[in-house]
């Protein structure tokens, strides 16, 4: 039995800096992620991209960001069970919490946070009958690392800012040798700006856009070579490929958190703002899985979160003990 102060379910940015919070107030974390590593959406998702919303850093890589999470908790001793869902939450007698993960795992801890973002997720994939052959062996549908397509020739398809923004990505930087975006329809539901950017590539021939279309099979042997584009009025069009890459979003889902009696709106969980605990005493929700008016799924707003779910977090373990705000730069950090 791992036991610690507050175990945290999900490893993502808000997570991760909860455990920095937890520890000024001297509250040890555990946290538990079923991704086998850490940073959630920053790191499984978008690693290269540039974010440009953290306050103080002008521009900073997803990937990076995660990086200095894990060295700004660093000195807080943080235990870690990755690669395991939280699969099911217990109370003791003495009022505190049980989570034991699929594979048996279990914690113990007086607060629970759950900071599980999307939940388990998973991406949508396109109605292609023979696409789980090309899994890993030309069909991808997250890029991780750009770099992966060096000198590929790509096929990409959807119409949000996924699919635009690597489309742009990967042939502004000259990474693929060809870079085609297919899109069922003609117009985009991503930015302004990034659509208007990919009709100007396609104009300069950068990237080959094919709209009303959509991909509809795929070739090869043991991996992908052609991918098949049905286009709705001039018909079948068959493009070689390395690499067929659907970015069509993913699939929220709360997965076994939604089962724990908790108050779930929309796939969240409700939260109180004055501390986002939920409708469980000891158990609060922080970041994108949980939801309240007003609710925006930002990495600055989940760090808010998190920082108060701790304040609230230690008057519950030391109802006895009275926590005075001490700045960062007049006591230090003070690691275990
Ligand atoms: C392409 C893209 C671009 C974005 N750009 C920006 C941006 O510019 N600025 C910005 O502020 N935000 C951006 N976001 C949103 C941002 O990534 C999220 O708001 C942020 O990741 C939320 O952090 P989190 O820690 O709450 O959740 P997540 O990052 O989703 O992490 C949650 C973790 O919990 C784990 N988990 C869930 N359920 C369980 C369970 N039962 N057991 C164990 N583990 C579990 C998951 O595996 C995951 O690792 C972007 C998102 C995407 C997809």
């Amino acid at each position: 039995m791992i036991q610690t102060d507050i175990i945290i379910i999900g490893a993502g940015p808000v997570g991760l800096f909860t455990v920095f919070e937890a520890g000024l107030l001297k509250l040890k974390c555990h946290l538990i992620d079923s991704l086998p590593q850490p940073g959630g959406q920053c790191s499984e998702i978008y690693p290269k991209k540039p974010i440009y919303d953290i306050p103080g850093f002008p521009s900073v890589l997803a990937g990076e960001l995660i990086d200095n999470l894990m060295e700004q908790a660093a000195p807080f001793k943080p235990g870690f069970t990755l690669g395991e869902a939280a699969l099911s939450i217990d109370k003791t007698e003495e009022g505190k919490f049980i989570v034991t993960t699929v594979k048996g795992t279990k914690h113990e801890a007086p607060i629970v946070i759950i900071a599980g973002g999307l939940g388990v997720f998973e991406p949508r994939k396109p109605p292609i009958s023979n696409i789980s052959d090309f899994e890993d062996k030309g069909v991808e549908y997250i890029i991780k690392d750009p770099e992966f397509y060096k000198d590929k020739r790509c096929v990409i398809a959807g119409g949000g800012d996924s699919a635009l923004d690597w489309s742009i990505y990967l042939a502004e930087n000259k990474i693929a040798k060809e870079v085609v975006l297919v899109h069922r329809s003609s117009s985009f539901r991503g930015h302004l700006d990034s659509v208007q950017k990919v009709i100007d590539m396609a104009e300069n021939g950068m990237i080959r856009l094919v709209t009303e279309a959509e991909v509809t099979g795929l070739n090869g042997e043991g991996k992908l070579k052609k991918v098949i584009v049905t286009h709705q009025t001039s018909g079948e069009i068959q493009i070689e490929s390395d690499h067929f890459i659907p970015l069509f979003g993913l699939k929220p889902s709360l997965g076994p958190i939604a089962d724990w009696g908790l108050e779930i709106e929309k796939s969240a969980i409700k939260v109180n703002t004055l501390d986002y605990s939920t409708n469980i005493p000891g158990i609060y929700a922080v970041g994108d899985v949980n939801t309240y008016e007003n609710k925006l799924k930002l990495i600055l707003c989940g760090f808010h979160e998190g920082t108060l779910a701790v304040q609230s977090a230690f008057a519950r373990i030391h109802p006895d003990k009275k926590n005075v705000l001490k700045y960062t730069t007049v006591n230090g950090v003070q690691g275990f």
